[in-house]
Protein backbone atom coordinates (compact mmCIF):
# COMPACT_ATOMS: atom_id res chain seq x y z
CA UNK A 1 0.00 0.00 0.00
CA UNK A 2 1.33 3.29 -0.93
CA UNK A 3 0.18 7.13 0.29
CA UNK A 4 -0.84 9.80 -1.89
CA UNK A 5 -1.28 13.56 -1.18
CA UNK A 6 -4.57 14.99 -1.34
CA UNK A 7 -2.97 18.04 -2.78
CA UNK A 8 -0.28 16.90 -5.16
CA UNK A 9 -0.84 13.77 -7.58
CA UNK A 10 2.60 13.08 -8.33
CA UNK A 11 3.50 12.04 -4.60
CA UNK A 12 3.47 8.16 -3.87
CA UNK A 13 4.83 6.85 -0.76
CA UNK A 14 5.73 4.39 1.88
CA UNK A 15 3.59 4.27 5.41
CA UNK A 16 6.53 5.31 7.35
CA UNK A 17 7.20 8.10 5.09
CA UNK A 18 3.92 9.54 5.58
CA UNK A 19 3.65 8.75 9.04
CA UNK A 20 7.46 10.65 9.82
CA UNK A 21 6.36 13.25 7.60
CA UNK A 22 3.30 14.03 8.70
CA UNK A 23 1.90 16.72 6.46
CA UNK A 24 2.82 16.43 2.72
CA UNK A 25 5.19 19.73 1.61
CA UNK A 26 1.93 21.05 -0.79
CA UNK A 27 -0.38 21.10 2.42
CA UNK A 28 -2.19 18.02 1.60
CA UNK A 29 -2.79 15.25 4.11
CA UNK A 30 -1.34 11.33 3.36
CA UNK A 31 -4.05 9.02 2.38
CA UNK A 32 -4.20 5.39 1.78
CA UNK A 33 -4.05 4.79 -2.53
CA UNK A 34 -6.61 2.01 -1.50
CA UNK A 35 -8.67 0.79 1.69
CA UNK A 36 -8.04 -3.06 2.35
CA UNK A 37 -11.34 -4.99 2.98
CA UNK A 38 -11.88 -7.00 5.43
CA UNK A 39 -14.71 -9.90 5.45
CA UNK A 40 -17.44 -10.19 8.30
CA UNK A 41 -15.84 -13.30 9.66
CA UNK A 42 -12.40 -11.20 9.78
CA UNK A 43 -13.97 -8.19 11.79
CA UNK A 44 -15.70 -10.76 14.03
CA UNK A 45 -12.32 -12.65 14.63
CA UNK A 46 -10.90 -9.73 16.21
CA UNK A 47 -13.69 -9.71 19.18
CA UNK A 48 -11.48 -12.92 20.61
CA UNK A 49 -8.25 -10.84 20.47
CA UNK A 50 -6.75 -9.07 23.10
CA UNK A 51 -6.54 -5.44 21.91
CA UNK A 52 -3.14 -5.04 21.21
CA UNK A 53 -3.54 -8.08 18.87
CA UNK A 54 -6.30 -6.83 17.01
CA UNK A 55 -4.64 -3.73 16.47
CA UNK A 56 -1.42 -5.32 15.27
CA UNK A 57 -4.21 -7.17 12.62
CA UNK A 58 -5.52 -3.94 11.40
CA UNK A 59 -1.97 -2.24 11.46
CA UNK A 60 -0.79 -5.03 9.08
CA UNK A 61 -3.01 -4.03 6.42
CA UNK A 62 -2.14 0.20 6.26
CA UNK A 63 1.65 0.20 7.76
CA UNK A 64 2.60 -2.85 4.79
CA UNK A 65 6.14 -1.51 5.38
CA UNK A 66 6.10 -2.72 8.69
CA UNK A 67 7.65 -5.94 9.88
CA UNK A 68 5.68 -8.16 12.08
CA UNK A 69 8.08 -7.49 14.87
CA UNK A 70 8.12 -3.46 14.43
CA UNK A 71 4.17 -3.72 14.36
CA UNK A 72 4.35 -6.19 17.73
CA UNK A 73 6.80 -3.79 19.63
CA UNK A 74 4.42 -0.80 18.90
CA UNK A 75 1.16 -2.26 19.93
CA UNK A 76 2.99 -3.51 23.29
CA UNK A 77 4.47 -0.47 24.12
CA UNK A 78 1.59 1.49 23.74
CA UNK A 79 -1.71 -0.55 24.98
CA UNK A 80 -0.12 -3.20 27.54
CA UNK A 81 0.10 -1.57 31.04
CA UNK A 82 -0.62 1.82 30.30
CA UNK A 83 -4.62 2.08 30.43
CA UNK A 84 -6.94 1.72 33.52
CA UNK A 85 -8.78 -1.25 32.02
CA UNK A 86 -6.75 -4.32 30.56
CA UNK A 87 -9.32 -4.23 27.58
CA UNK A 88 -7.93 -0.95 26.80
CA UNK A 89 -11.82 0.59 25.99
CA UNK A 90 -15.23 -0.62 27.41
CA UNK A 91 -18.33 -0.39 26.16
CA UNK A 92 -21.35 0.65 28.38
CA UNK A 93 -24.63 -0.38 27.85
CA UNK A 94 -27.42 2.58 28.37
CA UNK A 95 -30.32 0.21 27.36
CA UNK A 96 -30.57 -2.46 24.75
CA UNK A 97 -29.58 -0.82 21.76
CA UNK A 98 -27.74 1.68 22.91
CA UNK A 99 -24.31 1.56 23.76
CA UNK A 100 -21.32 3.98 25.22
CA UNK A 101 -18.17 3.21 23.50
CA UNK A 102 -15.54 4.47 26.43
CA UNK A 103 -12.41 5.47 24.82
CA UNK A 104 -10.85 7.64 27.78
CA UNK A 105 -9.01 4.89 29.42
CA UNK A 106 -5.50 5.99 28.89
CA UNK A 107 -3.40 8.30 31.01
CA UNK A 108 -4.95 11.61 30.05
CA UNK A 109 -8.41 10.47 30.15
CA UNK A 110 -9.38 11.69 26.79
CA UNK A 111 -9.92 9.30 23.51
CA UNK A 112 -6.87 11.15 21.75
CA UNK A 113 -4.58 8.27 24.21
CA UNK A 114 -6.18 5.48 22.14
CA UNK A 115 -3.61 6.94 19.52
CA UNK A 116 -1.24 8.82 20.76
CA UNK A 117 -0.09 6.59 23.38
CA UNK A 118 0.90 4.40 20.05
CA UNK A 119 2.26 7.36 17.57
CA UNK A 120 5.49 8.03 19.52
CA UNK A 121 6.47 3.94 18.68
CA UNK A 122 4.69 4.40 14.94
CA UNK A 123 6.98 7.72 14.42
CA UNK A 124 10.21 6.80 15.70
CA UNK A 125 9.83 3.82 14.42
CA UNK A 126 9.32 4.98 10.77
CA UNK A 127 11.97 8.04 11.17
CA UNK A 128 14.45 5.06 11.65
CA UNK A 129 13.23 2.49 8.60
CA UNK A 130 13.32 6.03 6.17
CA UNK A 131 16.81 6.25 7.07
CA UNK A 132 16.75 10.11 7.79
CA UNK A 133 18.26 9.81 10.61
CA UNK A 134 17.28 12.95 12.41
CA UNK A 135 15.81 13.87 15.61
CA UNK A 136 12.15 14.44 15.36
CA UNK A 137 10.17 18.02 16.65
CA UNK A 138 6.67 17.08 16.78
CA UNK A 139 4.51 20.43 17.06
CA UNK A 140 1.04 20.51 18.81
CA UNK A 141 -2.04 22.61 18.50
CA UNK A 142 -4.13 21.67 20.56
CA UNK A 143 -8.11 22.29 21.78
CA UNK A 144 -7.09 20.75 25.36
CA UNK A 145 -6.73 17.06 24.82
CA UNK A 146 -4.64 16.15 22.36
CA UNK A 147 -1.98 18.48 24.00
CA UNK A 148 -1.45 16.28 27.49
CA UNK A 149 -2.25 12.81 25.07
CA UNK A 150 0.56 14.45 22.98
CA UNK A 151 2.84 15.10 25.74
CA UNK A 152 2.19 11.84 27.81
CA UNK A 153 3.04 9.96 24.36
CA UNK A 154 6.01 11.79 23.60
CA UNK A 155 7.70 12.36 26.88
CA UNK A 156 11.20 11.27 26.98
CA UNK A 157 10.70 9.55 24.07
CA UNK A 158 14.25 8.64 22.42
CA UNK A 159 14.91 11.20 19.30
CA UNK A 160 12.10 13.42 19.50
CA UNK A 161 11.35 17.18 21.13
CA UNK A 162 7.92 18.29 21.39
CA UNK A 163 5.98 21.20 21.66
CA UNK A 164 2.56 22.16 22.11
CA UNK A 165 0.74 25.39 21.45
CA UNK A 166 -3.15 25.45 23.03
CA UNK A 167 -5.58 28.77 23.41
CA UNK A 168 -5.26 31.00 26.16
CA UNK A 169 -8.33 30.82 27.32
CA UNK A 170 -9.69 27.72 25.28
CA UNK A 171 -9.33 24.44 27.51
CA UNK A 172 -11.02 23.80 31.11
CA UNK A 173 -9.26 24.26 34.77
CA UNK A 174 -8.38 20.63 34.73
CA UNK A 175 -6.99 20.46 31.10
CA UNK A 176 -4.45 23.38 31.28
CA UNK A 177 -2.93 21.99 35.20
CA UNK A 178 -2.64 19.04 33.22
CA UNK A 179 -0.31 20.79 30.53
CA UNK A 180 1.50 23.34 32.55
CA UNK A 181 2.29 20.49 35.36
CA UNK A 182 3.82 18.45 32.58
CA UNK A 183 7.30 16.46 33.24
CA UNK A 184 9.79 15.36 30.67
CA UNK A 185 12.78 16.36 29.63
CA UNK A 186 11.90 16.87 26.05
CA UNK A 187 8.38 19.05 26.41
CA UNK A 188 7.54 22.57 26.34
CA UNK A 189 3.97 24.09 27.07
CA UNK A 190 2.93 27.27 25.10
CA UNK A 191 -0.34 29.23 25.51
CA UNK A 192 -1.03 31.94 22.48
CA UNK A 193 -3.04 34.31 22.70
CA UNK A 194 -5.70 33.35 20.33
CA UNK A 195 -8.22 30.52 19.71
CA UNK A 196 -7.58 26.74 18.39
CA UNK A 197 -7.57 27.94 14.87
CA UNK A 198 -5.09 30.21 15.27
CA UNK A 199 -2.82 27.40 17.18
CA UNK A 200 -3.53 25.04 14.31
CA UNK A 201 -3.22 27.65 11.80
CA UNK A 202 -0.06 29.09 13.01
CA UNK A 203 1.22 24.98 13.26
CA UNK A 204 0.87 24.48 9.53
CA UNK A 205 2.12 27.18 8.18
CA UNK A 206 5.75 26.50 10.05
CA UNK A 207 5.28 23.42 9.08
CA UNK A 208 5.11 23.97 5.75
CA UNK A 209 7.18 26.77 5.51
CA UNK A 210 10.33 25.72 3.46
CA UNK A 211 12.75 28.27 5.09
CA UNK A 212 12.16 26.91 8.42
CA UNK A 213 11.81 23.28 7.06
CA UNK A 214 16.06 23.97 5.73
CA UNK A 215 17.21 25.62 9.27
CA UNK A 216 15.94 22.62 10.88
CA UNK A 217 17.36 20.39 8.65
CA UNK A 218 20.38 22.28 8.96
CA UNK A 219 20.17 21.66 12.48
CA UNK A 220 19.79 17.64 12.31
CA UNK A 221 15.89 17.95 12.74
CA UNK A 222 12.91 17.32 11.44
CA UNK A 223 9.33 18.63 11.77
CA UNK A 224 6.62 16.14 12.20
CA UNK A 225 3.40 15.95 13.69
CA UNK A 226 1.15 14.27 16.34
CA UNK A 227 -2.18 16.09 14.94
CA UNK A 228 -5.25 14.14 13.42
CA UNK A 229 -3.35 15.47 10.31
CA UNK A 230 -0.71 12.22 10.77
CA UNK A 231 -1.88 9.12 8.90
CA UNK A 232 -0.15 7.69 12.41
CA UNK A 233 -2.75 8.94 14.95
CA UNK A 234 -5.67 8.02 12.15
CA UNK A 235 -4.70 4.29 11.90
CA UNK A 236 -4.87 3.33 15.71
CA UNK A 237 -8.70 5.22 15.38
CA UNK A 238 -9.67 2.57 12.69
CA UNK A 239 -8.66 0.01 15.36
CA UNK A 240 -11.87 0.44 17.84
CA UNK A 241 -14.40 0.94 15.96
CA UNK A 242 -13.83 -2.35 14.03
CA UNK A 243 -13.26 -3.82 17.61
CA UNK A 244 -16.34 -2.34 18.80
CA UNK A 245 -18.52 -4.14 16.45
CA UNK A 246 -16.18 -7.69 17.13
CA UNK A 247 -16.93 -7.35 20.61
CA UNK A 248 -20.66 -6.78 20.05
CA UNK A 249 -21.05 -9.61 18.06
CA UNK A 250 -18.96 -12.00 20.06
CA UNK A 251 -21.46 -10.99 23.08
CA UNK A 252 -24.19 -11.69 21.62
CA UNK A 253 -25.81 -7.73 21.26
CA UNK A 254 -25.93 -7.53 18.05
CA UNK A 255 -25.87 -10.27 15.09
CA UNK A 256 -23.18 -10.45 12.79
CA UNK A 257 -23.60 -8.47 9.86
CA UNK A 258 -26.15 -6.22 11.52
CA UNK A 259 -25.83 -2.68 10.39
CA UNK A 260 -25.33 0.10 13.41
CA UNK A 261 -25.60 3.82 14.05
CA UNK A 262 -22.17 5.20 14.88
CA UNK A 263 -22.62 8.38 16.67
CA UNK A 264 -19.30 10.70 17.17
CA UNK A 265 -18.99 14.23 19.00
CA UNK A 266 -16.88 15.65 16.44
CA UNK A 267 -14.22 18.56 15.91
CA UNK A 268 -11.39 18.30 13.78
CA UNK A 269 -13.25 15.55 12.04
CA UNK A 270 -10.62 13.14 13.06
CA UNK A 271 -12.78 10.41 15.13
CA UNK A 272 -15.25 10.53 12.96
CA UNK A 273 -13.40 9.90 9.77
CA UNK A 274 -11.78 6.49 11.11
CA UNK A 275 -15.90 5.45 11.57
CA UNK A 276 -15.92 5.82 7.79
CA UNK A 277 -12.88 4.26 6.80
CA UNK A 278 -14.03 1.30 9.48
CA UNK A 279 -16.94 1.44 7.35
CA UNK A 280 -15.61 1.34 3.96
CA UNK A 281 -13.69 -1.61 5.54
CA UNK A 282 -16.84 -3.41 5.59
CA UNK A 283 -17.90 -2.62 9.16
CA UNK A 284 -21.98 -3.17 9.06
CA UNK A 285 -22.64 0.68 9.27
CA UNK A 286 -25.82 2.24 8.45
CA UNK A 287 -25.22 6.03 9.15
CA UNK A 288 -22.80 7.53 10.33
CA UNK A 289 -23.77 10.85 13.01
CA UNK A 290 -21.83 13.65 13.26
CA UNK A 291 -22.15 15.49 16.20
CA UNK A 292 -21.40 19.19 17.16
CA UNK A 293 -21.61 22.09 19.48
CA UNK A 294 -22.81 25.66 18.91
CA UNK A 295 -19.60 25.83 16.39
CA UNK A 296 -21.54 24.22 13.70
CA UNK A 297 -19.94 24.34 10.64
CA UNK A 298 -20.10 20.68 9.89
CA UNK A 299 -23.57 20.58 10.59
CA UNK A 300 -24.50 23.09 7.81
CA UNK A 301 -21.50 21.50 5.67
CA UNK A 302 -23.09 17.72 5.77
CA UNK A 303 -26.54 18.76 5.45
CA UNK A 304 -25.98 21.61 2.20
CA UNK A 305 -22.30 20.70 0.94
CA UNK A 306 -21.06 24.40 1.42
CA UNK A 307 -18.35 25.04 3.81
CA UNK A 308 -18.53 28.28 5.47
CA UNK A 309 -16.01 29.65 8.23
CA UNK A 310 -17.01 32.55 7.87
CA UNK A 311 -19.24 32.75 11.08
CA UNK A 312 -18.91 33.42 14.83
CA UNK A 313 -16.54 31.20 16.80
CA UNK A 314 -18.24 30.03 20.33
CA UNK A 315 -16.15 29.35 23.82
CA UNK A 316 -18.16 26.13 24.83
CA UNK A 317 -18.80 23.80 27.55
CA UNK A 318 -16.67 21.31 25.05
CA UNK A 319 -13.88 22.95 24.15
CA UNK A 320 -12.36 19.95 22.41
CA UNK A 321 -14.63 20.65 19.34
CA UNK A 322 -14.48 24.36 19.74
CA UNK A 323 -13.77 24.23 15.59
CA UNK A 324 -14.35 26.14 12.67
CA UNK A 325 -11.65 24.42 10.35
CA UNK A 326 -12.07 20.82 10.46
CA UNK A 327 -8.45 19.24 8.96
CA UNK A 328 -8.93 15.62 8.47
CA UNK A 329 -12.44 16.71 6.52
CA UNK A 330 -10.00 17.06 3.38
CA UNK A 331 -9.44 13.09 3.35
CA UNK A 332 -12.72 12.50 3.14
CA UNK A 333 -13.77 14.91 0.36
CA UNK A 334 -10.40 13.32 -1.02
CA UNK A 335 -12.05 10.23 -1.47
CA UNK A 336 -15.36 10.82 -2.55
CA UNK A 337 -14.42 13.12 -5.33
CA UNK A 338 -12.50 10.31 -6.77
CA UNK A 339 -9.33 11.13 -5.45
CA UNK A 340 -8.81 14.42 -7.45
CA UNK A 341 -5.85 16.16 -6.32
CA UNK A 342 -6.43 19.11 -8.74
CA UNK A 343 -10.04 19.41 -7.05
CA UNK A 344 -9.27 19.35 -3.52
CA UNK A 345 -6.66 21.96 -4.03
CA UNK A 346 -8.92 24.02 -5.65
CA UNK A 347 -11.33 23.54 -2.65
CA UNK A 348 -8.93 24.54 -0.17
CA UNK A 349 -7.17 26.99 -1.81
CA UNK A 350 -10.94 28.80 -2.26
CA UNK A 351 -11.39 28.06 1.84
CA UNK A 352 -8.16 29.88 2.06
CA UNK A 353 -8.84 32.77 -0.36
CA UNK A 354 -12.47 33.10 1.05
CA UNK A 355 -13.04 30.90 3.68
CA UNK A 356 -15.87 28.98 1.88
CA UNK A 357 -16.15 25.86 -0.84
CA UNK A 358 -18.46 24.20 -2.10
CA UNK A 359 -18.43 20.53 -3.04
CA UNK A 360 -19.83 19.22 -6.38
CA UNK A 361 -23.67 17.49 -6.64
CA UNK A 362 -22.21 13.90 -6.68
CA UNK A 363 -20.09 14.23 -3.34
CA UNK A 364 -23.27 16.32 -1.80
CA UNK A 365 -25.31 13.19 -2.77
CA UNK A 366 -22.90 10.96 -0.79
CA UNK A 367 -22.07 13.02 1.56
CA UNK A 368 -26.20 12.83 2.46
CA UNK A 369 -25.93 9.08 1.95
CA UNK A 370 -23.39 8.47 4.94
CA UNK A 371 -24.45 11.16 7.07
CA UNK A 372 -26.73 12.20 9.46
CA UNK A 373 -25.48 15.77 11.05
CA UNK A 374 -27.15 17.77 13.64
CA UNK A 375 -25.59 20.05 16.91
CA UNK A 376 -26.06 20.57 20.69
CA UNK A 377 -26.16 24.36 22.64
CA UNK A 378 -24.56 24.22 25.64
CA UNK A 379 -28.20 24.32 27.29
CA UNK A 380 -29.15 21.28 25.12
CA UNK A 381 -25.69 19.88 26.35
CA UNK A 382 -26.21 19.98 30.06
CA UNK A 383 -29.81 18.94 29.32
CA UNK A 384 -28.46 15.57 27.81
CA UNK A 385 -25.96 14.88 30.70
CA UNK A 386 -28.81 15.46 33.45
CA UNK A 387 -31.71 13.03 31.63
CA UNK A 388 -28.91 10.07 30.73
CA UNK A 389 -27.76 10.48 34.74
CA UNK A 390 -31.40 10.35 35.69
CA UNK A 391 -32.78 7.70 33.17
CA UNK A 392 -29.79 5.40 32.97
CA UNK A 393 -27.69 6.38 36.09
CA UNK A 394 -24.50 6.47 33.88
CA UNK A 395 -22.46 10.29 33.90
CA UNK A 396 -21.09 11.16 30.66
CA UNK A 397 -18.59 14.39 29.78
CA UNK A 398 -19.91 17.34 28.00
CA UNK A 399 -18.38 16.66 24.75
CA UNK A 400 -20.22 12.36 25.26
CA UNK A 401 -23.31 14.40 25.94
CA UNK A 402 -23.43 16.55 22.52
CA UNK A 403 -23.51 13.17 20.99
CA UNK A 404 -26.21 11.72 22.94
CA UNK A 405 -28.30 15.19 22.51
CA UNK A 406 -27.78 14.79 18.70
CA UNK A 407 -28.34 11.58 18.41
CA UNK A 408 -31.81 11.95 20.32
CA UNK A 409 -32.40 14.30 17.59
CA UNK A 410 -31.85 11.72 15.15
CA UNK A 411 -34.17 9.31 16.63
CA UNK A 412 -37.01 11.77 16.76
CA UNK A 413 -36.45 12.87 13.18
CA UNK A 414 -36.04 9.66 11.39
CA UNK A 415 -37.69 7.20 14.02
CA UNK A 416 -34.75 4.94 13.45
CA UNK A 417 -34.27 2.25 16.27
CA UNK A 418 -30.71 0.45 14.82
CA UNK A 419 -28.12 -0.50 17.37
CA UNK A 420 -26.07 2.62 18.10
CA UNK A 421 -22.28 3.31 19.43
CA UNK A 422 -22.46 6.46 21.06
CA UNK A 423 -18.04 7.41 21.09
CA UNK A 424 -17.39 8.85 24.71
CA UNK A 425 -14.92 10.82 24.22
CA UNK A 426 -13.52 11.97 27.99
CA UNK A 427 -14.04 11.07 31.52
CA UNK A 428 -16.36 13.46 33.35
CA UNK A 429 -13.90 14.44 35.51
CA UNK A 430 -11.60 16.17 32.58
CA UNK A 431 -14.82 18.54 32.54
CA UNK A 432 -16.36 18.71 36.26
CA UNK A 433 -17.44 22.18 36.88
CA UNK A 434 -19.57 21.74 33.64
CA UNK A 435 -20.56 18.41 34.53
CA UNK A 436 -21.66 19.56 37.94
CA UNK A 437 -23.68 22.60 36.98
CA UNK A 438 -25.47 20.47 34.43
CA UNK A 439 -25.86 17.89 37.33
CA UNK A 440 -27.68 21.45 39.44
CA UNK A 441 -24.90 20.44 41.86
CA UNK A 442 -22.27 23.35 41.14
CA UNK A 443 -22.25 25.16 44.49
CA UNK A 444 -19.33 25.22 47.42
CA UNK A 445 -16.50 23.72 45.57
CA UNK A 446 -13.66 26.42 45.79
CA UNK A 447 -11.32 24.18 43.11
CA UNK A 448 -11.01 20.99 40.31
CA UNK A 449 -10.51 18.72 43.22
CA UNK A 450 -13.41 19.49 45.46
CA UNK A 451 -15.39 18.94 42.03
CA UNK A 452 -14.19 15.94 41.12
CA UNK A 453 -14.87 14.44 44.56
CA UNK A 454 -18.67 15.66 44.81
CA UNK A 455 -18.69 14.18 40.89
CA UNK A 456 -17.63 10.95 42.64
CA UNK A 457 -20.10 10.97 45.52
CA UNK A 458 -23.12 12.32 42.39
CA UNK A 459 -21.97 9.47 40.20
CA UNK A 460 -19.89 6.78 41.81
CA UNK A 461 -17.94 6.25 39.11
CA UNK A 462 -13.67 6.25 40.25
CA UNK A 463 -11.70 9.37 40.45
CA UNK A 464 -8.64 8.40 37.51
CA UNK A 465 -5.36 8.53 39.74
CA UNK A 466 -4.17 10.29 37.08
CA UNK A 467 -6.02 13.60 37.72
CA UNK A 468 -6.11 13.17 41.61
CA UNK A 469 -2.32 13.41 41.61
CA UNK A 470 -2.30 16.80 39.83
CA UNK A 471 -3.16 18.12 43.18
CA UNK A 472 0.62 18.26 44.36
CA UNK A 473 1.99 19.06 41.19
CA UNK A 474 4.09 22.14 40.89
CA UNK A 475 3.47 24.25 37.31
CA UNK A 476 6.31 24.22 34.99
CA UNK A 477 4.92 26.35 32.32
CA UNK A 478 3.42 29.79 32.54
CA UNK A 479 3.05 32.94 30.66
CA UNK A 480 1.64 32.91 27.01
CA UNK A 481 2.88 34.53 23.69
CA UNK A 482 1.15 36.39 21.06
CA UNK A 483 0.35 34.01 17.63
CA UNK A 484 3.46 35.98 15.69
CA UNK A 485 5.76 34.51 18.27
CA UNK A 486 4.94 30.60 18.03
CA UNK A 487 8.30 30.31 15.66
CA UNK A 488 10.23 32.32 17.89
CA UNK A 489 9.15 29.68 21.00
CA UNK A 490 10.04 26.62 18.45
CA UNK A 491 13.45 27.99 17.66
CA UNK A 492 14.03 28.55 21.53
CA UNK A 493 12.75 25.28 22.58
CA UNK A 494 14.87 23.81 20.17
CA UNK A 495 17.60 25.71 21.07
CA UNK A 496 18.63 27.04 17.74
CA UNK A 497 19.10 30.69 16.99
C1 LIG B 1 -10.48 15.83 20.24
C2 LIG B 1 -11.76 15.61 20.91
C3 LIG B 1 -12.96 15.56 20.18
C4 LIG B 1 -13.01 15.80 18.69
O1 LIG B 1 -12.41 14.75 17.96
P1 LIG B 1 -11.99 14.99 16.44
O2 LIG B 1 -11.28 13.74 16.05
O3 LIG B 1 -11.09 16.18 16.44
O4 LIG B 1 -13.23 15.22 15.67
C5 LIG B 1 -14.12 15.28 20.88
N1 LIG B 1 -14.11 15.11 22.21
C6 LIG B 1 -12.99 15.15 22.94
C7 LIG B 1 -13.06 14.98 24.42
C8 LIG B 1 -11.78 15.40 22.32
O5 LIG B 1 -10.66 15.45 23.05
Amino acid sequence: MYYESTRDGSVKITSAEAVARGISRDGGLFVPDSLPRLGLDEIVRLGKLSYPEAAKEVFRLFLTDFTDGELENCVRRAYVGSFDTENVMEIAELRKGEYILELWHGPTCAFKDMALQILPHLLTTSVSKTGVGKKVCVLVATSGDTGKAALEGFKDAPGTEILVFYPENGVSAMQKLQMITQEGKNVGVCAIKGNFDDAQTGVKKIFTDPAVNEKLSENGLMFSSANSINWGRLAPQIVYYVVSYARLVCEGKIKAGEEILITVPTGNFGNILAAYYAKEMGMPVKKLICASNSNNVLTDFLTTGVYDRNRRFYTTISPSMDILVSSNLERLLYHLGGRDSEYISGLFRSLGETGRFEVSEEIKAQLKELFYADFCTDPETKAAIKKTNAEHSYTCDTHTAVAVGVYNKYIASSGDLAPVLIASTASPYKFPEAVLDALGACGGCSDEFEMADKLHEISGMEIPASLSALKTKKPRFTGSVEKSEMLSAVYSLLKIE
